[in-house]
């Protein structure tokens, strides 16, 4: 049986997509926010996400980006918002497919099932949530790093060097491809820049920064144990 978290606020949807979704054995669980989203796509590990543009707390994009950063399950939009543009924003940060409302039950079902297809046919092992090491662990969903129970403080700009370590298959990454993703294209030969937020990020993570164990410059996050098998994964359209 397939599980669907459908992720909603207009709560006559939701009843409307839960008793077509039961009528066809899947399992529906239902998040009214975006918060609620992350926690539930991380805690159920759903087959497949409905996703709701305009949601009360924040921006269904912005829950779209976030669950890209470690998951790949297969996210369809559904959006009252007619432009090209929107479906556009949608689709770049990470959603599979997207139906304007108000829709047809029979072709939402379709695309559901076709999202799952592929989903089930790609090769990808999800990086988990929670990454654990010796040293640290790192809460993808939350966006947290705690060392020994305390939660170490990163700046955003940490943050977002750690994330693309930690979610990268294989764990190596290059220079040139942190400094695109962390500070844009015009970036990419300033590698002065990695070497500075790097030593930081040793300093507040690694037992014994002048020799890290993990967070070695200039490539990788190490042998990060996130318990799954390793590179694979990852296949992007
Ligand atoms: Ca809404």
């Amino acid at each position: 049986m397939s599980r669907v978290l459908v992720v909603e606020d207009d709560v006559q949807l939701v009843r409307a997509l839960r008793i077509n979704l039961q009528a066809r054995a899947y399992e529906v669980e239902e998040a009214l926010d975006g918060d609620a989203a992350l926690r539930l796509t991380a805690s159920l590990m759903p087959d497949a996400v409905l996703m709701d543009l305009g949601l009360p707390d924040m921006d269904g994009v912005e829950v779209i980006k976030a669950i890209r950063v470690w998951s790949q399950v297969p996210i369809l939009v559904l959006s009252a918002r007619h432009l090209s543009e929107d479906k556009v924003r949608a689709l770049d940060a990470g959603a599979d497919d997207y139906v304007t409302k108000p829709f047809s039950m029979d072709e939402l079902l379709a695309r559901l099932r076709a999202a799952t297809r592929r989903r089930r046919t790609g090769t990808g092992t999800e990086t988990p949530p929670v990454v654990t090491t010796d040293g640290f662990t790192i809460d993808l969903v939350a966006k947290k790093v705690y060392r020994d129970g305390v939660n170490v403080r990163l700046t955003p700009t940490e943050w977002h060097i750690l994330e693309m370590l930690v979610v990268s298959p294989g764990r190596l990454v290059s220079q040139r491809a942190l400094l695109r993703e962390v500070w844009g294209p015009a970036h990419v030969e300033n590698t002065n820049y990695l070497r500075v937020y790097m030593a930081q990020l040793r300093r507040k993570l690694e037992a014994d920064p002048a020799h890290p164990r993990y967070l070695k410059f200039p490539l990788s996050a190490g042998q990060l144990d996130t318990g799954t098998d390793g590179p694979g994964g990852s296949s992007h359209r």
